[in-house]
């Protein structure tokens, strides 16, 4: 399979492991190769199976919808994309909420940047250094992660702005409210500059493909105040950090809950459970800004929002944020225990279920994407599936985010086998 893979993709589609998997199929939090091996799946392909594998409601409800409709198009009205476009506006946060379906996170930061730069006739956009927001043509400028950026060529002007990364950076020794005001301070010092007026802000509350990493609480409050005096838009990156993933809060712009609901808001990956759901939340003066008929005519399709209705049902049945919160919070303190004392790691971090584990070449500040590469096929080994990110021109930090459903005894059982992985990659450093 993997030659048949290279025969025909593209050589720039990255595959992990020295020996690629094929999965065949998954329930629950597990996962099966093509051999028969059964592993934890501590990735969900991304963030994308956020419930659980083979949910059986999403199931049923996929077949139901597929049976009688499979798809119509953006020109016939659609119940379950109306119902399931009701409850992501009310669950927002923006008032007068309007909800646009895409099939993908790019593809809704896209179509955020489309609405942002022609409510405000200008397509300069502030981003977060370290950022990712995709690949297209217009996100790969916002994406301030040049290691995932293609192409330096882009339809926007970006001006890249600190504060993303709280660790790392020219303000990583300052302490959180001294950090924040550096943040803030360098931000208004860029606008002072900038000509024309910017039209957006986009961030990630937590940055995901940077490597699980974020800015102290407020951070975006206290930008939103100087984004308001020029009239620049926040748009939060909820790609990620949306639906309980963090624990705490259902989005991840309520950590920064003093400035309010961002002016517009994208998700994608979990929402599907697996089916290409993303989409747009912004004011409805925002939304209805564009002259246009449809962005794209694919995007809210039956079957992906009987899928979405489903797993968003589950999610809130379930207070799956509140397991995010409990089971995330005992991993975090169980990954802690097991890295202490490693010198191969240079920080734990986290919030619900998503934690990060940053490595370095030991004794240095030296990020190890090698170390990183030895944990990932070790735990692989050991039966457990995780990811890698971080910036820096390197993948040098484990990202680990379960499907939302994860149970102590499987963080348990998963924490083991990265305690012994990430030992061998100690030892060998
Ligand atoms: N935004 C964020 C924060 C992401 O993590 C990603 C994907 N990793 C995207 C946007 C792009 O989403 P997609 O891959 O569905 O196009």
């Amino acid at each position: 399979m993997h030659a048949r893979h290279r025969a025909v993709l593209p050589g720039w589609l990255a595959l992990y492991y020295d020996e690629p998997l094929e999965l065949t199929h998954g329930e629950g939090r597990h996962v099966w190769d093509a051999r028969g091996r059964r592993y934890l799946d501590f990735f969900g392909g991304i963030l994308t199976t956020m419930t659980a594998h083979a949910l059986p409601e999403v199931t049923k409800a996929v077949a139901e919808q597929a049976g009688r409709v499979l798809h119509t198009s953006t020109l016939y009205l659609n119940r379950p994309m109306v119902e399931l476009a009701e409850r992501i506006a009310a669950l927002s946060g923006i008032p007068d909420a309007r909800v646009f379906f895409t099939t993908s996170g790019t593809e809704a930061n896209d179509a955020a940047l489309l609405l942002a730069t022609t409510y405000r006739r200008s397509n300069q956009v502030l981003a977060m250094r370290n950022s990712y927001h995709g690949r297209s043509f217009s996100t790969v400028g916002i994406t301030g992660n040049r290691t995932w950026s293609p192409t330096s060529l882009s339809p926007l002007q970006t001006l890249y702005v600190h504060g993303g990364v709280r660790t790392r950076g020219p303000f990583a020794h300052l302490d959180d409210d001294a950090f924040i005001r550096a943040c803030v301070a360098d931000l208004a010092d860029m606008l002072g500059q900038a000509r024309p007026e910017v039209a957006a802000l986009i961030a990630e509350p937590v940055q995901g493909v940077g490597g699980f990493t974020s800015p102290p609480d407020g951070l975006y409050a206290a930008f939103r105040e100087v984004l308001r005096q020029h009239g620049i838009l926040w748009i939060s990156d909820e790609v990620q950090t949306g639906w309980g993933r963090t624990g705490d809060h259902f989005w991840g712009w309520q950590a920064h809950g003093a400035a309010g609901p961002p002016d517009m808001l994208t998700f994608a990956k979990g929402i599907g459970n697996g089916m290409s759901v993303g989409g747009v939340v912004a004011r409805a003066e925002i939304m209805n800004c564009l002259d246009a008929n449809s962005i794209s005519t694919f995007g809210g399709s039956p079957v992906t929002m009987a899928a979405a209705n489903a797993n968003l049902n589950h999610v809130l049945e379930h207070d799956l944020q509140g397991n995010a919160r409990r089971v995330g919070g005992l991993l975090l303190e169980r990954l802690r225990a097991a890295c202490a004392g490693l010198g191969v790691v240079r920080e734990v971090r986290g919030r619900g279920l998503m934690a990060g584990i940053e490595l370095v070449v030991p004794g240095t500040e030296e990020p190890s994407p090698e170390a990183a590469s030895i944990v990932l096929e070790a735990a692989r080994e050991g039966g457990v599936l995780i990811g890698k990110g971080g910036g820096h021109a390197t993948s040098s930090v484990l990202r680990i985010a379960p499907p939302l459903t994860l149970t102590v005894a499987e963080a348990e059982e998963g924490a083991a086998v990265l305690e012994s992985a990430l030992r061998a990659a100690d030892s060998a450093m």
